[in-house]
């Protein structure tokens, strides 16, 4: 059988970069090709048919989006310049009189977009727990929007939603479904298989996973709909593209993937275990932990880890929580996720009061470093507010 004829696991599409080889050269990296604009024959045809013009015609995004298909069991993928892009672009699909329905305390910039958004184009916009299974099934069932976007888990209160389940109901009064699955990314969960018709990720995260691209990525499960054509019409005419150089940092980047997942994961879980017993924690929100609102449909939609994002409160106040953050030497305090570093952060410092986020709430996006390290950092700042 073929490398090609057989399902490839995903630790070998990442780390080949779904078997890349150079033509031009035979190298097993790709050549970064920056150029804007290519060549016309002497009867002004393209050298190369899929190359004409550089703002959505690249070599490095094209092999980019390939392999992030493949991760996701996706029929397409398109590169963004921001997650931020890519939600907006999708959101951008909907007319006016038309209605969505959110996730509520979900990414509060997919939330502020939406509600700008919704306003100007005089769409019915609705905000819900979609952890709730069956009150957000029946609200569905209700309002019959025609799109739902929900977001797994949810960032900062990693809250789980069960996929299928409401995937099922959007289906059921023909809605488009779609899922930011950018704490998960497409290793640990894929919610096409699931149901959904799109996935979007800020490929920003833990797909590049340095803290070096800003970048978002949209896959569908029909590249024939109509949506999808649309997406890949508004890219083209607004031009929210990737550059050729911050793709081929991603394909770099998505090679240690599923390695980098399987440290952070299993670190998240130590460190999630560690803070669960401590006395000076109120909760741990991680789907990891068995008491968790959602350790069960978690277990089921993401079998090989639970991720590497947690949010827990301080026994205290607002100020106990910032010295908390003051008092560690080595986690960055930093805004972002899914990053090889570690990066905590008081999420209610950077909301504000709009979105009623815990005053005492920690997030804490977790790197690969040593897990013992990480947790005597931890408990020498616990000791220290
Ligand atoms: N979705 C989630 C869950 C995020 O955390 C973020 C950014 O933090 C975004 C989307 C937006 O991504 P970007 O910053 O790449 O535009």
């Amino acid at each position: 059988m073929s490398d090609d004829s057989k399902k490839r696991s995903k630790a070998t599409i990442a780390a080949r970069a779904g078997g890349y080889i150079d033509a031009g050269s035979g190298g097993v990296v790709p050549p970064l090709q920056n150029s804007t604009t290519f060549v016309l024959d002497l009867n002004c045809d393209p050298l190369f048919p899929d190359n004409i013009y550089g703002r959505d015609q690249n070599d490095q995004v094209r092999l980019a989006e390939s392999v992030i298909a493949e991760l996701e069991g996706a029929e397409d993928s398109l590169l963004f310049a921001s997650g931020m892009a890519a939600i907006s672009t999708l959101f951008s699909s909907l007319k006016r009189g038309q209605s969505l329905i959110v996730q509520s305390g979900m990414y509060w910039g997919t939330t502020a977009w939406a509600r700008d958004f919704c306003r100007h184009r005089e769409v019915n916009l609705i905000e819900a727990d979609s952890s709730d299974t069956d009150g957000f099934v029946s609200l569905i069932q209700t309002e019959k929007p025609d799109m739902v976007f929900i977001e797994v888990p949810s960032n900062p209160w990693i809250l789980t939603s069960d996929i299928e389940v409401i995937s099922k109901a959007a289906r059921s009064c023909s809605a488009i479904m779609a899922v930011d699955a950018t704490a998960a990314t497409p290793i640990l969960m894929q919610p096409i298989s699931l149901g959904a018709d799109f996935v979007m990720h800020s490929a920003t995260k833990a797909i590049n996973g340095h803290s070096d691209v800003i970048a978002g990525v949209l896959s569908c499960a029909d590249a024939n709909s109509d949506v999808w054509a649309f997406v890949k019409h508004e890219r083209h005419g607004a031009g929210a593209i990737l550059s050729a150089h911050s793709a081929w940092m991603l394909i770099r980047g998505m090679r240690t993937l599923p390695l980098r997942l399987e440290r952070m994961c299993s670190n998240a879980m130590a460190i999630a275990k560690f803070l669960d017993r401590h006395e000076k924690i109120d909760a741990v929100w991680y789907p990891g932990i068995a008491t968790h609102q959602g350790h069960k449909v978690a277990s089921r939609q993401m079998p090989n880890g639970f991720g590497y994002l947690m949010s827990f409160l301080i026994k205290g106040s607002r100020e106990d929580a910032r010295n908390f953050c003051r008092h560690l030497t080595g986690i960055h305090r930093a805004t972002s996720l899914g990053g090889v570093e570690s990066l905590v952060e008081h999420r209610a410092t950077v909301e504000g009061e709009l979105t009623g986020c815990l005053e005492n709430l920690i997030r804490l996006s977790v790197g690969i470093e040593d897990a013992a390290d990480l947790i005597d950092e931890i408990d020498t700042a616990l000791a220290n507010i």
